[in-house]
């Protein structure tokens, strides 16, 4: 049996494959476990020194697109707060399409990564902050200097033209493309199993492309709890990597909501 060329089994073209699919899942997960649920919603907690290896293992793999958490916690705490009204950084309901809604989330998350600007303090605070790491990461010529390892990679190992031209790219940019998914399909598209007051959707039962940021609506109404999924069938992957850190003792979990889906109910006939 032949198989197409696009999918050669050459040694190369499947290291390409494993390392796109790798830095996808790892840049998303450093996402979900550190900026989002450490960072802005300090779900759980672990001495100084475990902090510095994650915020670095943080910074390695989200590389070019390497996201400040001070700056990160900020906008996701407005946007808890403000969920799909004007003031959410980043509703997908004010903007024509996704690439526009990231624009202006860029240029307000710039604004607080290189305090520009000062938000409400009540959003401020309580992060993880590493000042000369923040410097270096934000640098162009570390992001450069990821840029053109990725891309060395590609140029080592591809066997096909099209993933030059079409995967390479996405490296550059893992971080505001999972940004992208997350805020515009998970506040556009999917099921809700809770009245939240906004427009927070769960778009994939098992959210395996961004480790459990598709779970919006169990997370807006569950807004602490470390695990995103509710019903029996949802499966959130970062839940599971974070439980197994807390087993193993490296974390602790700061607070025993878990969400649940409450069936209404039903009174005797
Ligand atoms: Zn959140
Ligand atoms: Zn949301």
């Amino acid at each position: 049996m032949t198989v197409p060329r696009y999918l050669s089994t050459q040694p190369g073209g499947r290291l390409v494959y494993a390392f796109f699919i790798s830095h996808w899942l790892l840049s998303v997960l450093f996402q979900s476990l550190f900026q989002h649920r450490y960072a802005a919603h300090k779900m759980y907690t672990m001495p100084k020194r475990t902090e510095r290896v994650l915020h670095f293992l943080a910074f390695l793999v989200q590389g070019s697109s390497y996201l400040d958490p001070r700056a990160y916690a900020i906008l996701h705490r407005e946007h808890h707060a403000f969920s799909d009204t004007d003031r959410d950084p980043h509703t997908p309901w004010l903007h024509s399409n996704a690439a526009a809604m990231m624009w202006k989330t860029k240029k307000r998350y710039s604004d607080y990564a290189h305090r520009r600007v000062a938000p409400e303090p009540r959003f401020d605070g309580d992060v993880p902050e590493w000042p000369w790491l923040e410097r270096f990461a934000d640098s162009w010529p570390t992001r450069i200097g990821f840029g053109v390892a990725y891309s060395l990679f590609y140029l080592a190992f591809a066997t096909h033209w099209w993933q030059i031209a079409f995967m390479l790219p996405f490296h550059f940019v893992l971080g505001p493309v999972h940004g992208a998914i997350v805020n515009w399909a998970g506040h556009k598209y999917g099921y809700q199993n809770f009245d939240n007051g906004d427009k927070s959707r769960n778009t994939l039962p098992f959210d395996f492309l961004t480790m459990g940021e598709l779970f919006q609506n169990n997370h807006h109404k569950w807004g602490a709890s470390p695990d995103f999924a509710a019903r029996w069938f949802e499966i959130d992957p970062g839940w599971q990597v974070l439980r197994l850190l807390a087993a193993a003792r490296i974390v602790t979990l700061r607070t025993p909501q878990r969400a649940a889906f409450l069936e209404p109910i039903r009174k005797a006939a």
